[in-house]
């Protein structure tokens, strides 16, 4: 499992009864925490930063392993921030300041200037504060008692971003011919991303998955069909157009697991070999938490990928979804989101249903396809767009609602959602800040998940929801 390292901070001026009380504390704070978040992350605690030699190799052992997602630091006393500078400089994991205490109340009757030396992180935090601000190192702040359970709550919620992020360095993500002809949203700089999220964004002509795919055997599509049949119900008699999507999905798994990919794009304008467009295919490896992106948004595959592995271990769906039509009946818009097949099957509120049917552009044949109705309540949506200087992250609170009529001609899964505050500003919102029609929807995180991977990742956020009024649609105007 992943781990945090936890690294205290003090310095030698106290004598060695203080230092060793606050090795005592740490202790057992982490042992504390630990159980605390033991389905989430471990935590390791470092020898306490009194010098800035120790600093430094504190952070030169969060550099140099691997398993280590990322750092949190605690003034227990005073601990004069010139020392943090050299190891500061080294670190390139997320930060959590935690700015606690280990005493939870102050011991009126007994509190004399011993106490007040050792137990100062209102002191000691403003200083460590200060050279974080002057350094620019991106972190988050949670602030009060270890104990209490929302400042448990902020840990996880760093732990888990902390640990999308690590995935996010590493990410490669395999596009399948390039980005779909004229589109613009789907494009971009993939230098960038690297540069910025670590995404490899590596291309592979889609004759890799043909060739694969004519080596896949019956024996090996059997058991993916049965392996379909144990989630999903067949509802069509043309079992060759679905075993021919089982053997995609065979091919796809495993090229990205031999090139090392958690995420892929693939387009209907290039299937150069192939005989279907991945319907079921793509919606059956979504569900297994790798990232895709149809007409080759590869940043929309590598995004969802991040945000799978941040809900990690969180109740609710989380998977790409496209934007497409609205039912604009006043006061009760809604907008119905999957035009084509690649709604991931973690969305599914029923028990999929396989079917196969045309699909009206690409001119290949009938792609089997998984049809369901979504789960429902509050989500958002979150998109990432690439702004030629920098990238943007919009995310805006969604209420997913079953659909209010059945559409038995549609013959896709269905997802349904309510804009807040309302259609109009929402929308608006959405709209005027460049918003693409690509993006993630999760029922399992929130708003304040996506602002703090914005916050660490140095990305600029623009959040919508019960909260924006007109007055902020010239905001989101003028930040273009
Ligand atoms: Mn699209």
């Amino acid at each position: 499992m992943e781990k945090l390292y936890f690294i205290p901070g003090s310095q030698d001026l106290y004598g060695e009864e203080c230092l060793k009380q606050v090795a005592a504390d740490c202790r057992k704070m982490v042992g504390f925490l630990n159980e605390k978040l033991s389905d989430t992350i471990r935590i390791e605690l470092l020898p306490t930063v009194e010098t800035s030699k120790i600093c430094v190799e504190d952070m030169k052992k969060v550099m140099c392993d691997d398993d280590c997602v990322g750092v949190i630091t605690w003034m227990h006393t005073f601990s004069p921030a010139k020392m943090w500078i050299k190891g500061l400089q080294l670190l390139n994991k997320p930060m959590l300041h935690l700015h606690t205490q280990a005493n939870e109340k102050l011991p009126y009757g007994e509190i004399d200037m011993d106490f007040m030396n050792l137990n100062q992180a209102a002191h000691g935090d403003r200083e460590f504060g200060y050279i974080l601000a002057r350094l620019h190192i991106p972190h988050e702040v949670a602030a009060g008692y270890y104990q209490h359970e929302d400042v448990i709550a902020r840990i996880r919620r760093f732990a888990q971003v902390a640990k999308a992020i690590a995935l996010s360095k590493n990410l490669r993500v395999a596009t399948f011919g390039n980005n779909m002809r004229d589109v613009a949203v789907t494009d971009g700089n993939r230098l960038s991303c690297e540069i910025q999220y670590g995404w490899e964004i590596k291309y592979w002509g889609i004759g890799e998955i043909a060739d694969l795919a004519g080596r896949v055997t019956d024996e090996e599509i059997d058991a993916q069909m049965a392996e379909y049949l144990s989630r999903y119900t067949m509802d069509t008699d043309n079992t060759e157009a679905v075993r021919e999507q089982a053997r995609y999905e065979i091919a796809f798994r495993k090229f990205l697991k031999e090139n090392g990919c958690q995420a892929f794009t693939d387009t209907f304008q290039d299937l150069h070999g192939l005989n279907q467009l991945p319907g079921i295919a793509a919606q059956d490896i979504m569900a297994k938490g790798v990232g895709f992106g149809p007409e080759g948004d590869y940043k929309i595959a590598a995004f969802s990928a991040v945000l799978m592995k941040m809900a990690e271990g969180r109740e609710g769906a989380t998977g790409f979804i496209e934007d497409y039509t609205y039912d604009l009946t006043p006061g009760k818009e809604l907008e119905l989101a999957s035009h084509m097949l690649e709604v991931p099957a973690s969305f599914a509120a029923t028990k999929p249903k396989i079917q196969v049917h045309p699909l009206g552009i690409g001119g290949k044949a009938d792609p089997a396809r998984l049809v369901f109705d979504s789960v429902t309540g509050d989500g958002i949506q979150c998109t990432l767009i690439d702004l030629g200087d920098h990238f943007r992250i919009i995310c805006a609170d969604i209420e997913l609602v079953p659909v209010p009529q059945p559409m038995p001609k549609l013959p896709v899964a269905q997802i349904m959602y309510r804009h807040k505050p309302s259609f109009q500003i929402g929308t608006a919102a959405w709209c005027y800040a460049g918003g693409a029609h690509h993006s993630v929807v999760s029922t399992a995180l929130t708003r304040a998940d996506i602002a703090l991977f914005a916050k660490l990742t140095g990305s600029e956020l623009i959040t919508i929801g019960d909260d924006t009024t007109e007055a902020d649609l010239e905001k989101f105007y003028m930040a273009r």
